[in-house]
């Protein structure tokens, strides 16, 4: 038995935010007993940041809508290398998982007939986005902490898992430790649930908080789970990018929901030309028509500004590249223009994007009511991950679960704005409910000493080099690396570069073996910051071979020496995994395919 602190649960949650919090509470409710893990302090999680809204095809703003036309608007989004049942279950669950929210004590904005008000987003064919102002991830994570705490969930607040504890039949636990004290803690478990979220800090420019560091993709990796998808990372088309303290920051696709357009430096709505073919029936043909669909006009279509993340990100690149770029490397989001159509158009602005509002003035002395910002694409989000069970999200290792941004497959190549947080809900209910099950069909056993204190060793090691004059700073290896993902294996891609990129990752690789830690361990951003990197440098060893492994364009990867979509590629999905001498494996995995009923829904609504 192991000489550090041990907890006991039926089921683990590894992470606070909406996946982590909903699975807790589902798992919970099934009468099991749950221990529920974060970085942060409960209700910090990532899942707070978010702004606009999350998707449901509840039909208040528009009863066309229903979940057929938001599965099929989540197939074409992802660009039909999605998990289908995933998007299946996603389209006709999320609209309850919603109402579930409201009868917690979510309080979404209203239509004037009192209902849940949704709002337009890029890539929805109707307003489908419930909000609370451009706040609703604070709302969302508020209600579900409210409403978990009264359900006897055991919440260990600034904990880091380091090693996902397994035997050769499945999961066993993890083992963690305390970010204040840095004191060891050994968490047993019959079933384990990761929805730990992104990566986005795997590279420079990103709108993801420190969190997001790809721990829960790298854990399940090391622990034998298949990776998939992981070519696949959203670069959000408008971050902030003036100041340079605030690069990278995101403004929400909201603000082009609400009317907001994008010029270059000649004042062209450039995203006119070039609509893709795919799109062209559904999209404006002239702003006319595309503010109207701004406002509500069931008739018009949208306007190209909200066409999917992944093509307008590209097309505000192709502007800066052909010189028609803004003062500091982006393009102009316009919202103030829309005071040419409507009385009182500032205060409009501040009551329905109050944050973006609050946002540019305090960080940029800008006045979004008055002058229109300068955006460029930021790394925003990760469509990979874990690789899952549609129905279950059970991973490949028995009793480890995922959901949330941290598992993959509902999303594709490319993730709809809104789908992410009616992903944490659907899904994270599953996670739960199925871990429940899977935690009480398995009986106790014993982690092995073994692992428990060669994870501890590992763990201390920065320490033990803290005097050597060979030691990196892991600030410095961290920095490097992001360097290089955001030029090598960024927006876009070419295979020289991801050559270069892996053999970057090599030598960065043998450096974090050297990676050394002064102090002791109360604490240390240091020694946390040298625990971060085996996870980036796993999450970004699995992008950049699954990257070069994907020899064509589609979604979040695009490839200048592969410029189009390939039939063939898109019958495949990439899975990452690790092989039995410890290095890492791609594979290609044949799309299982699509039942004829949701092949004629897609049809319909082409
Ligand atoms: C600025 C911004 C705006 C967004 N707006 C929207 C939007 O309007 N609509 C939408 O659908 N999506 C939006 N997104 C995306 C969405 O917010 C995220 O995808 C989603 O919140 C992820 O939730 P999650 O539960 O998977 O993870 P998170 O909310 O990030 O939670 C991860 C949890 O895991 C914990 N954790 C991580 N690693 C460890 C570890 N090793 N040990 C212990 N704990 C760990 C963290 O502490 C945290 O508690 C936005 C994203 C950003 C950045």
């Amino acid at each position: 038995m192991s000489n550090y602190e041990t907890l006991e649960y039926d089921v683990l949650v590894i992470g606070a935010g909406g996946a982590g919090l909903r699975a807790a509470i589902e798992a919970s409710a099934a009468g099991v007993s749950v221990g529920l893990i974060c970085k942060s302090l409960l209700g910090k999680a990532h899942t707070v940041m978010a702004e606009g809204g999350i998707a449901g095809a509840l039909g208040n703003v528009d009863d066309r809508d229903n979940w057929k036309v938001h599965f099929a608007d989540t197939m074409r989004g992802g660009q039909y290398v999605n998990s289908w049942r995933m998007a299946e279950l996603h389209a006709k669950e999320a609209p309850d998982r919603i109402r579930e929210l409201e009868a917690w004590g979510a309080v979404f904005d209203r239509t004037p007939d009192g209902r849940i008000l949704q709002r337009n987003f890029g890539g929805h064919r109707y307003p489908r986005l419930a909000h609370v102002g451009d706040r609703t991830g604070l709302e969302l994570i508020r209600t579900l902490q409210d409403h978990g705490i009264h359900q006897g969930i055991e919440v260990h607040m600034e904990h880091t898992v380091v090693r996902l504890l397994r035997d050769s039949e499945r999961i066993l636990g993890a083992f963690g430790y305390d970010r204040d004290r840095g004191r060891f803690k050994v968490f047993k478990s019959k079933a384990v649930v990761l929805a730990t979220g992104g990566i986005g800090r795997a590279y420079k420019i990103t709108s993801n908080s420190w969190e997001y560091t790809g721990d829960g993709q790298s854990l399940a990796y090391q622990a034998g789970a298949e990776l998939v998808d992981m070519e696949f990372v959203q670069f959000h088309p408008t971050g902030m990018i003036w100041p340079p303290s605030v690069m990278g920051i995101l403004v929400t696709e909201g603000v082009r929901g609400e009317g907001g357009i994008l010029q270059n430096n000649r004042g062209e709505r450039f995203m006119f030309a070039g609509i893709p073919e795919a799109y062209k029936a559904q999209t404006a043909d002239n702003p006319e028509e595309g503010w109207r669909y701004t406002q509500g006009d069931k008739n018009a279509r949208r306007p190209p500004e909200l066409l999917t993340r992944d093509h307008v990100a590209r097309c505000i690149l192709e502007e800066v590249k052909a010189g028609r770029g803004s003062p500091h490397g982006g393009v102009f989001l316009d919202i103030s223009w829309i005071r040419e159509k409507i009385p009182h158009a500032a205060e409009r602005i501040q009551k329905k994007l109050p944050s973006m509002y609050h946002q540019f003035m305090q960080l940029a002395n800008l006045d979004i009511t008055k002058e229109p910002m300068e955006v460029g694409p930021t790394t925003h989000y990760m469509m990979g991950g874990v690789r899952v069970d549609a129905e279950t999200q059970m991973s490949s290792v028995p009793g480890l679960f995922a959901a949330g941004e941290v598992a993959a497959g509902l999303h594709g190549s490319n993730r709809l704005g809104g789908n992410s947080l009616s992903d944490l809900v659907v899904f994270g209910k599953r996670a739960g409910e199925f871990a429940a099950i899977f935690s009480r069909e398995s009986g106790g056993k014993n982690i092995n000493d073994a692992e428990i204190e060669s994870a501890a060793r590992e763990a201390l090691a920065p320490f033990e080099r803290g005097t050597q004059a060979s030691g990196e700073n892991p600030y410095q290896l961290q920095y490097d690396l992001q360097n290089m993902m955001q030029d090598q294996v960024g927006i876009v891609r070419r295979q020289e570069d991801l050559l270069r990129a892996l053999d970057g990752l090599d030598t960065l690789w043998k450096r974090a073996q050297k990676v050394a830690v002064r102090g002791h361990r109360e604490y240390n951003t240091g020694w946390h910051t040298a625990l971060d990197l085996k996870h980036l440098l796993t999450v970004s060893e699995a992008i950049t071979r699954s990257a070069i492994e994907r020899k064509e364009s589609r979604g979040g990867h695009f490839r200048d020496d592969f410029p189009s979509r390939d039939a063939a590629e898109g019958k495949v999905n990439i899975v990452v995994y690790k092989g039995e001498d410890g290095s890492m494996q791609v594979r290609r995995e044949p799309i299982a395919e699509m039942p004829e009923h949701l092949k004629a829904i897609i049809a319909e609504m082409k």
